[in-house]
């Protein structure tokens, strides 16, 4: 089979893996965090569950990026640095800043991530780097780029805060759960993955591509079936749990 078969099986797999996961996930929330549960095997340290499964993401588009034929090209860079930026923060900050890290995370959710976040890298690097029309420096002017770049970053402003929210719930030792009440948590259950959806569909404008575009939907495949379940867990866990905030869309949803 030649490179190009493969890249394009790869491509349809990200969108296939998409509608599986998202249906699969109304049904049978992911097993970590508050909706860890028995029966699904060994567990390692969340922190290093984090680390391990996220690693891939942020190493391999650099390994394309070196791959491939764009090494000078600014717009090229400008991606990498984006991507790049992300998910360094995801690998080597976000674990390590977890409160109640003693909490256990299954090794069948890092298997599944790992091939995700190695697939997903693959895909993206691959085609911006190597597979698609070189971008000229204008499209760093183009509607959008820039439109796509404000998604992104405000997106990835509002997963940080919304994380930074989170975290300010749990004093260092404590493992429970509380109401959290500032920032984005006033309109909606799970601001941290509205952002996070927010950033990746950011991306998918900025490069304009098929591959961007998988990426954002499975972003939301994969984060919009867990802000439903949060947010019931939320209303059935706390009883003065405020009624008129909506799970992942404010006003909306
Ligand atoms: P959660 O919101 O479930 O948890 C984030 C952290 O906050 C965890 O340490 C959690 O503890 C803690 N926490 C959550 N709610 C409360 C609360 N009410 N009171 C006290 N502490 C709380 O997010 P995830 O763990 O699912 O995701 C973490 C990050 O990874 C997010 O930024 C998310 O957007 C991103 N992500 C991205 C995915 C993608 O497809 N791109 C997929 C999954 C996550 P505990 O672990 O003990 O529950």
């Amino acid at each position: 089979m030649d490179e190009i078969t493969f890249y394009k099986i790869c491509l349809f797999s990200l969108f296939a893996f998409a509608v599986i996961v998202y249906f699969s996930l109304l049904l049978i929330p992911a097993p970590y965090g508050r909706h860890l549960r028995k029966g699904w095997g060994y567990t390692v340290r969340a922190k290093l569950g984090w680390f391990i499964m996220e690693f891939p993401a942020f190493v391999v588009i650099i390994i394309f990026f070196f791959a491939g034929n764009r090494q000078t090209n600014i717009v090229a860079i400008v991606f990498l640095l984006m991507w790049s930026t992300h998910y360094f923060q995801r690998t080597f900050i976000f674990p390590f800043m977890m409160k109640g890290g003693e909490k256990k995370f299954p090794v069948v959710l890092i298997v599944f991530a790992l091939g995700f976040n190695t697939l997903n890298g693959y895909v993206n690097g691959r085609y911006l780097f190597y597979y698609s029309p070189v971008y000229p420096l204008s499209w760093l002017y183009d509607p959008r780029f820039i439109i796509g770049t404000i998604f992104f970053i405000s997106g990835m402003v509002i997963n940080l805060h919304s994380d930074h929210i989170l975290r300010g719930l749990r004093g260092s030792a404590k493992n429970g759960y509380s109401i959290p009440r500032r920032g984005l948590f006033k309109y909606i259950s799970c601001p941290n993955y509205f952002g996070e959806i927010l950033e990746w569909t950011g991306w998918a404008i900025a490069t304009w591509s098929v591959p961007g575009l998988a990426f954002a939907v499975f972003t939301f495949a994969n984060l919009a079936p867990r802000a439903f379940t949060n947010h019931r867990w939320y209303l059935e866990k706390f009883s003065d749990y405020p009624k008129k905030r909506k799970a992942l869309f404010p006003f909306i949803k």
